[in-house]
This record gives C-alpha cells, structure tokens and sequence, in this order.
C-alpha cells in the first residue's frame, strides 16, 4: 500500500518536474488561465458563429466585428473599424492595439467574414460529438479569431502585455477581397510596415503544421484574332491559319515551353472560339457563334497562373508573351495579366519562427511542428504582407470541409493551439 503511495508520488513528482523544466512559472500559469477560459472561449466561438458574415453581409461582418471589439477593448485593446468606401461593398476590416517597445512587434491576422451567406442553408452552430462541431466559418476561421482573442486574454490577466507593441487585424473580406486591393489591403499592410512579425492563423492544416510558404496567384486572359473567310481559302496566303489554330498553337507553346518549374502552375479555364465570341466576367459564362466553314475570326481563354516568388511569376509572363508572339500567318494574340494574391515566399525569417513555434510545442508536450507544403496551401492575407516582415500562417482551428457545407471545427484542439499561440508571443514580446 504505502509502497504504491509512494510510486505514485514519485510518477506525479516526475512529471510536474520534467514539465517544470521546460516551461517557466508563468509559462504554467499562462497555460493553466488557457484552460480555466476554454469553456468561455468555446461559448464565444459559438455566438460569433450564429451571427451570419458572409462577405456581402455588410452588416453581419460588422456584428461579429462589434462581438471582437468588445472582447478586445476588454482586455485593454484600441479599437478601430475601418470602413470601406460604399461602392467597394465589403464592410471593412477590425483593428486592435495595444502599444510598447518591448521585444518583437507582432501583427495577428484574422478575418470576420465567411463563405456563407445569408441565404445559405448552413447558418448554425451544432454540436456532432463531444468535441467536432459543425459551424459555418467556425474552422475558416472565426476558431483561429477565438485563438487569438484567448492567447491574449490569459496574458493580460497574468499582466504580461504591459508595453508590448501589438496590432490585432481581423479583416472583413478576406473571402472574396474587396477590389481595388491596394485599397481593402492598404491598412494591413501599414500594419505590417510597424511591425517586425506576422503571424496568420487560417485554419490549420494539422496539428503539427504551420505555413512558413504559399504560393500567389494571378489571372491572365488570351484574346486571338484571325481573318475571317470562307473555310476552303484557309491556309492558303491570304486567309492564312484562323484564330482557333493560332489558339492551339499558343496553348500548346505554354504547355511544351513553359511548363516544368518547381511550384508553377498555370491553368487555362475557359476556351471559346468562332466568329463572334462573348463572355461575362461576373457570370463566368460565355457565348460563341460560328460555322464550320468559316474561318475562325475569335478566340479567348481565360486563365489562372500560380507561383512561389515574384521572380517567379515575372519569368512565366515573359516566357508566354513570347510563345504569343510567334503568330501564324494572318492573326494576331495578345495576353493581358491581373494581380491577385503576391506569393509569400520561403525565407530564413519565416524559418526562424516557425524553429520557435515548434520549440513552443515541444515544451508544451504538444510534438514537433513542421513546415506545410507551400504547394498545397490556397492563398490568405497573410500573402500581402509577407514582403514586409517574417511569417507564419495555418496557426488556426483544425476541421475538416471549410467552405463546404459540412464545416467543422474541433474543439479539442482549440485549447491546446490557444496554449501554443499565447507562449509563442509571450516568448516574441520578451526577446531582446
Ligand atoms: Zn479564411
């Protein structure tokens, strides 16, 4: 009996010894604030949840906006809503701050707003098992919004933010961002110009995953032009190929001649070609007339082009520029491209810090954290900014089917990533 007493005494003495060891006094009591506040935190997810902010739910994001503001402006927080202006329809962006100079300046990145909007089916949080919900935009990402709101809170309450220098952003378009970006994005990106650190936190794509890489992504649109003539002259000198042949031939040059880099990919999504072609941007649908034997007047493909460094991305447009230039005999083509999301590159600043989270993990018992595959990961806000200072991403809830109707989050996990988070800027904001 007593022997077992003892045993048992000395597994417990062992444990809180080895956990000692790694994590200082107020890491511990950092990590046991976490834990008391997770039922807060998980009815808090719950509530912003219910409140529907599908993008265009101008009103909706503002509502969950108000929710955060409240929250943060409780924990000592600045608050400024940002709107933007009427005809950009998104509601805007939320901004917490507290200001210092001690340590690292961190920059947290969120957003408010949803896929789902008010006239989805999907509006409601509900409970599938003791730890998976269901809930709209509870994984993508008002759980990584949660996360941020609670690592905080528990240092607040142990008195540890005192002269920190943080900003909170929590944009409301980040699903379909409002256009022109250089001004939905200005803001966070002046945010990232005052600080030395960003730290996105998207749904996770496992737990032992950050994004340290993703790529960018662009749009390109190919309009080809040919004479128009009956279909026995073609090929002969003065009809010569046509607009379809000359669009065969430039499609086939981008995937003989421009495609093999690591990381790129370039994908043409629609095609259409005749004498007359039509297509709406907005309904992505479009219309095309022709007749077998006439030449083909038209051609245009719209496409998508996705890249892991700007250099990248402007070597690819050189490259089809030329393919375009080598026309057939009587057409013409030219390729125009849009700017979407910049890529966040691999760099040895956003290594570093996820050398740190993972430290953070180890000596929370929670297992080695490595770097996602940048190939896999779609584009995120953090993208604007990753020029500007060092980041990582993914820092989120984990679920299963974001974006789908049958988005989940998990709510076991939100404790222990909220642990994760609050050391990982406890140890930024105390660096030297
Ligand atoms: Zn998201």
């Amino acid at each position: 009996m007593h022997q077992k007493l003892l045993l048992t005494l000395a597994t417990i003495f062992f444990f809180v010894g080895l956990n000692a060891q790694k994590l200082s006094k107020q890491e511990i009591k950092i990590v046991k604030n976490i834990e008391q506040n997770n039922p807060e935190a998980i009815s808090f997810l719950e509530k912003v949840v219910n409140i529907n902010s599908g993008t265009l739910n101008l009103a909706g994001v503002e509502k969950v906006g108000k929710e955060f503001a409240t929250a943060f402006e409780g924990i000592g927080f600045e608050i400024t809503w940002i709107p933007m202006p009427d005809e950009m329809n998104r509601a805007g962006h939320l901004f917490a701050e507290i200001k210092g100079t001690k340590g690292k300046k961190l920059l947290l990145i969120g957003h408010l707003d949803t896929v789902f909007e008010e006239d989805s089916p999907f509006q409601t949080f509900e409970m599938v098992n003791d730890s998976m919900a269901h809930a709209p935009g509870g994984n993508d990402m008002k759980g990584g919004d949660v996360i941020i709101l609670y690592a905080l809170k528990a240092l607040k309450e142990n008195g540890l933010l005192n002269d920190a220098q943080i900003i909170v952003a929590f944009t409301g378009d980040e699903e379909s961002s409002g256009n022109p970006l250089e001004k939905s994005r200005r803001d966070l990106i002046d945010a990232a110009k005052r600080s030395d650190i960003a730290l996105g936190f998207e749904n996770s794509t496992g737990f032992n995953y950050a994004t340290v890489a993703r790529r960018g992504s662009s749009g390109w649109k190919l309009e080809v032009e040919g004479k128009r003539a009956h279909s026995a002259g073609i090929f002969s000198e003065n009809v010569g190929a046509g607009a379809i042949f000359e669009v065969s031939r430039i499609l086939n040059g981008f995937y003989t001649d421009v495609k093999g880099e690591d990381l790129l990919t370039f994908n043409p999504g629609t095609l259409l070609g005749g004498t007359f072609v039509e297509f709406d941007d907005k309904k992505s649908e479009g219309t095309v007339f022709g007749k077998t034997n006439v030449v083909a007047q038209k051609a245009e493909v719209r496409g998508g082009l996705r890249f892991i460094s700007e250099e990248q991305k402007e070597r690819t447009r050189t490259k089809m520029r030329e393919v375009v230039s080598k026309n057939l005999p009587h057409t013409s083509a030219t390729i125009t491209f849009t700017d979407s999301y910049p890529a966040m590159q691999p760099t040895s600043g956003n290594e570093t810090l996820l050398k740190k989270l993972n430290k953070v993990s180890l000596d929370l018992g929670q297992g080695e954290v490595l770097a996602y595959d940048p190939g896999k990961r779609g584009a995120a806000d953090t993208s604007f900014v990753a020029e500007y200072v060092d980041c990582l991403d993914g820092l989120g809830t984990m679920g299963n089917a974001a974006h789908t109707p049958e988005e989940t989050v998990n709510l076991n996990t939100i404790e222990a990533l909220t642990k994760r988070t609050a050391l990982l800027i406890y140890r930024l904001i105390n660096e030297q």
